[in-house]
Parts: C-alpha cells; sequence; structure tokens
C-alpha cells in the first residue's frame, strides 16, 4: 500500500462550507480530506476539540482527516466534527447539580450528631471529626476501665 495517494476530488456538498468543494474521496462514507486542506476554523478532530474545551456534543463525524507518516509509510485517519456543533466539555444541567449537591450532602451528614460538617465524612467512620474524636475517646476510656469515674466526673 506504499505510496497510496488519494487523489482530489470536487464534492458537490459538504456539511462545512456552501458549495461544491476539493476532498480526497471519501471514507466510510464521509468525504475524505488530507492534513493541511481541512478548514481549520469549520472542522476539528476530537482531540482538537478537547484542546479547545470542547466535545462533539453528539454529532456524528462529518469528515474523515487522513495524515501520511512518512517515517512508517502508514496512513492514519481521524473524524473530524463541526466546531459550530461543538459545546462545552461537561455542561451542568440544573438537575446534574442538584444529584450532586445530594449526593454529597448524604455523603457528608455525620451518623451521630447529624451534623452537616461540610466536608465529606471518612466512609470508613461515617463520622464528623468531634464525634470521632469523642467515640475513640469514650472507647479509649472503656479500655482502661476507668469509664464511669470518667462519666461520674463529667
Ligand atoms: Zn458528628
Amino acid at each position: 500500500m506504499a505510496g497510496k495517494t488519494f487523489p482530489w476530488v470536487l464534492t458537490a456538498s459538504v456539511p462545512w462550507a456552501d458549495g461544491p468543494q476539493y476532498t480526497r474521496g471519501t471514507h466510510d462514507g464521509l468525504p475524505l480530506l488530507s492534513y493541511g486542506c481541512a478548514p481549520r476554523a469549520k472542522l476539528a478532530t476530537y482531540r482538537q476539540l478537547r484542546a479547545m474545551g470542547l466535545r462533539p456534543n453528539g454529532q456524528d463525524p462529518v469528515a474523515v482527516l487522513y495524515v501520511r507518516h512518512n517515517a512508517s509509510g502508514k496512513t492514519s485517519f481521524a473524524s473530524l466534527y463541526l466546531i459550530e456543533k461543538a459545546a462545552p466539555v461537561r455542561p451542568m444541567t440544573p438537575a446534574k447539580w442538584t444529584a450532586l449537591a445530594k449526593a454529597n450532602l448524604a455523603r457528608r451528614i455525620c451518623r451521630i450528631c447529624g451534623k452537616d460538617p461540610l466536608y465529606v465524612l471518612p466512609t470508613s467512620t461515617g463520622l464528623c471529626w468531634p464525634c470521632f474524636a469523642a467515640e475513640t475517646a469514650v472507647s479509649d476510656t472503656v479500655d482502661c476501665g476507668t469509664a464511669d469515674d470518667w462519666a461520674e466526673a463529667a
């Protein structure tokens, strides 16, 4: 396959421009473009979108970019997406924020005092630090056999 080239083809219509455009034929049914002739202002690969803080947003690729690696003689292909249809990465809807807040809140409520200490509790204890410290202190005291003395004094 070394030396295979993709001839220029005048394509009647493409999603990223008005009127006929030169492409390198088609690949998997999509217009094929060579590196350098893809309109950088209109089309971007997934990686290029991520570099711009964007994601394809569910759109199908509108073209395929091929890059020839001279060293290996291999050709690789990358899907191209319309930049204008891309969306910012991780848009948070109000419902998503609410769900996230609830999930975080549940993990922050202390088992003993029922308060929200405003940080996520250690899952091993489920206690806020004051309660954890108190629990530890009590059991330490019990271990020492002075729990009753300690309770009367308090
Ligand atoms: Zn607590």
